[in-house]
């Protein structure tokens, strides 16, 4: 058993602890506690840092991390995808060194950013194996793109088939995600939503209401999305616009429900927080994304006051600076100065973790969880270092309790 003494503990499940100490056995937590003065037991001393779960990012793309600097700011979302789609028509195989070691070289930024946990979409599963070989947990998820489409379910039957044969892991699990209303059949939804609930427990996600296009797309059948499918091929001329936002056309066909994380929300009102509350289903957001993207400025104070519950996701490299999940952070508090720094840190731990299924060994501080901690340096007479830790912590000032 260890001892470790911090200036700080930041258990997540309960208030900062200041003075902290923390035992640790065979690589999960004992207890903790505050020291009392003259407390003679001896144990390592980390110094001013603060000790805390490490971070979640709940929704990233590692394969898309070689398109780093490659795709410009856009003041569309369409504009976005539109990059996107060329630069993958280029380089389309799935076996280019290019993108595997940009993988590797993104599972460590992800490391030295001080993330455990991560829900990583992919279109070819390169990154699976990686995961499995590397100090992260977390659930990959084979995104599913079919607007125009045949049979659904024999689609999905021969996904799950290969999601089947991918070797068992305990802390990499892999699930399907159908990418976003508008690339997703409707039928294609359904047979997604039968073969995930037939799995033992593993989370689903799908892009929502993330742009402007896309409830222009479901309210009138037309605008950019439209265009730009039929551009590349994919339109699909039986589809009808359901009238409605994408939150109520998902709801409407039972797909919001306690398994699905539903990522980015900026278009969403209220009332579709509210209903994503109500389905149970965790919203995640990636705002230095949507800048990227033309998405815009999501409603993060709307997010907060609505209940749901809000994990955080840097989404990929082809439209964020790095992977630092404190780096998203800081920029949710900027957007909304009057969420409570403790909410913004929940959702960077155990709401990411609960999502992905990982709550039982990650996101908090709590005897029998994972000593999977991060130490981050703190000035010394920090007082209030929840504010401290949603400011904007870098790289070099994380490391790894135990290695
Ligand atoms: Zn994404």
């Amino acid at each position: 058993m260890i001892r470790y003494h911090a200036a700080w503990l930041v258990p997540i499940a309960d208030e900062p602890i200041h003075n902290g100490w923390l035992t640790i056995d065979h690589g999960r937590i004992v207890a903790l506690g505050r020291r009392v003065p003259n407390d003679p037991a001896p144990g390592i001393e980390l110094g001013d840092v603060a000790v805390m779960p490490g971070l979640v990012n709940a929704h990233t793309h590692l394969e898309l991390s070689y398109l780093r600097d490659r795709i410009t700011p856009s003041a569309s979302f369409t504009g976005w995808a539109r990059q996107i789609i060329a630069e993958r028509r280029k380089q389309p195989q799935l076996q280019d060194p290019a993108i595997l070691s940009a993988i590797d070289a993104a599972i460590a930024e992800c490391l030295r950013c001080g993330t455990a946990v991560v829900g990583d979409i992919s279109n070819t599963l390169a990154p699976f194996t990686k995961l499995v070989e590397s100090p992260l947990a977390g659930v990959e998820f084979w995104e599913i793109i079919g607007f125009k489409i045949d049979k659904p379910d024999e689609l999905i039957d021969h996904a799950v088939g290969e999601l089947s044969a991918l070797p068992a892991t305990e802390h990499v699990r892999a699930s399907l995600a159908p990418h976003a209303p508008y690339s997703v059949a409707p039928l294609l939804f359904r047979s997604i939503k039968k073969a995930v609930a037939r799995m033992p427990f593993v989370p689903c996600s799908v892009h929502l209401a993330e742009n402007v296009e896309e409830v222009e797309l479901l309210k009138t059948g037309g605008g950019p999305w439209r265009s730009l499918m039929k551009d590349i091929g994919s339109w699909n001329h039986e589809w009808t616009a359901p009238g409605v936002g994408p939150v109520q056309y998902l709801d409407d066909m039972g797909f919001l429900d306690n398994r699905l994380l539903a990522v980015h929300g900026v278009q969403m009102s209220r009332a579709d927080l509210a209903r994503l509350r109500e389905r149970g289903t965790t919203l995640v957001t990636c705002p230095r994304s949507n800048a990227h993207t033309g998405a815009g400025l999501p409603p993060v104070e709307d997010f907060y006051e609505s209940g749901v519950r809000v994990a955080i996701g840097t989404d990929s490299l082809a439209s964020s600076p790095d992977l630092n999940v404190f780096a998203e952070v800081a920029t949710l508090h900027a957007i909304a100065p009057r969420v409570s720094a403790a909410s913004l840190l929940e959702s960077a731990t155990i709401h990411g973790a609960r999502a992905l299924g990982f709550d039982a060994d990650y996101g908090t501080i709590e005897p029998g969880k994972l000593a999977r901690l991060v130490a981050v340096d703190v000035p010394p007479r920090t007082a209030d270092v929840e504010e401290y830790l949603v400011s904007g912590v870098h790289p070099g000032q994380i490391r790894w309790v135990e290695p």
